[in-house]
């Protein structure tokens, strides 16, 4: 029986286990926090620090191939491993999608567009990559930013002066898109054959997700490109494995805005809503089994239930209702912005929903 080792042990890791223990696999997963959700199902677990680096051998020496459901894992830790362990994603997307400089770099070089952008260190180079993208724009930390956390969009100079602190660590100064929508996909690759999911919308609240709407319900020939775009930009960086990226849509132009190489929230709608999911793509790359080409079932609608949404989410669940299916991630402490589950509403559209769901929970 494979084993699969999993740098972290968040809602990721936990339908991850899921999914391959559905395929015969076990997991074994490593993460600091001893109550992390996917300890409650994985075989085997390890609590230690990210960048432990005698933890993370012992994860590899414990499993058949290794992933990770987070970002941020040092590569000085993790490229030694890559070398003696089974890592067959490797360190090159991680790397890639560590730094929002380095990552928009990299998604110009492989022939996608990006909003314009420039590094900003300090309040010289601010300035002056103000003066050549123009406000509005966004000033992002380079490095560990998400969710909306680490960013603030300048408008004004009251907004510059008020985002001077943010410049305590090396940032990027982006042009802000105003987009008609924002959409992503979610790629498995291995090496020969790249599989991918219906593209969904997404609707994000205070920069966190809050919806993803599958079909996207916009034109067809964008959805056709943004997927062709992706595959090739996939191929093109030799990533295998899971891939997801971020889109911002304006016109009949599609800029790239982030990835990452795990698992994705706008991807969780995979589960019911599609006929194999991103775990279980996932999974089976991992695993050295064929990858299968995922369709849509119906028409689906995940909502994100953080903290401020928990118990309207308890009601929902136990009302049972068809085609409605509630994940609660089991983490202990809630709190409002905290991604504590998600719904999935399978065979319904973004407007049923609206009409009927929306309201449910916390506007
Ligand atoms: P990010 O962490 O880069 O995904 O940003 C979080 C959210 O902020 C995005 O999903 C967008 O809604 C918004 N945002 C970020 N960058 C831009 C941009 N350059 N133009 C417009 N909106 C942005």
């Amino acid at each position: 029986m494979k084993t699969i080792g999993i740098i972290g042990a968040g809602q990721l890791g936990l339908m991850l286990t899921e999914e391959a223990h559905r395929l015969g696999l076990r997991t074994v997963c490593l993460d600091p926090s001893a109550e992390a959700p996917a300890f409650a199902v994985a075989d085997e677990a390890i609590v230690a620090a990210y960048d432990d680096a005698a933890a993370l051998e012992e994860l590899c020496r414990r499993s058949d191939a290794v992933t990770y459901e987070f970002e941020n894992v040092p590569g000085e830790v993790l490229v030694p491993l890559v070398e003696r362990y089974n890592i067959p994603q490797g360190f090159r997307p991680l790397y890639d999608s560590q730094d929002r400089l380095r990552e928009k770099t990299n998604a110009r070089e492989h022939g996608l567009l990006t909003p314009g952008f420039e590094a900003v260190d300090d309040e010289t180079s601010l300035r002056a990559a103000v003066g050549r993208l123009g406000l509005p724009a966004v000033l992002k930390t380079r490095t560990l930013g998400y969710d909306g956390h680490g960013q603030r969009v300048l408008r004004s100079e009251e907004d510059i002066e008020a985002a001077l602190p943010l410049l305590s660590v090396p940032c990027i100064l982006e042009q802000f898109v105003p987009f008609d929508f924002e959409a992503s996909i979610v790629m498995v690759s291995d090496g020969e054959r790249v599989v991918s999911f219906p593209v969904g919308r997404n609707i994000h609240r205070d920069g966190i997700l809050d919806l993803c709407v599958v079909p996207a319900e916009v034109d067809p020939e964008i959805l056709a490109r943004m997927r062709r775009e992706s595959e090739r930009f996939m191929r093109a960086c030799g990533y295998r494995g899971i891939l997801a990226i971020e889109y911002f849509v304006r016109g009949g132009e599609i800029y790239f805005n982030e990835m990452a190489p795990r698992p994705h929230n706008s991807g969780h709608y995979t589960i019911e809503g599609a006929t194999t999911n991103q775990y279980r793509e996932l999974a089976r790359y991992l695993a050295g089994m064929p990858l299968e080409e995922p369709r849509l079932v119906a028409p689906t609608v995940m909502k994100n239930i953080l903290g401020q949404d928990l118990e309207a989410a308890r009601e929902v669940a136990a009302e049972g209702r068809q085609g409605v299916y509630v994940h609660l991630y089991g983490k202990r402490e809630s709190r409002p912005k905290r991604k504590m589950g998600h719904i999935t509403f399978v065979g319904m559209t973004a407007r049923e929903y609206e009409a009927a769901w929306a309201s449910r929970f916390v506007e």
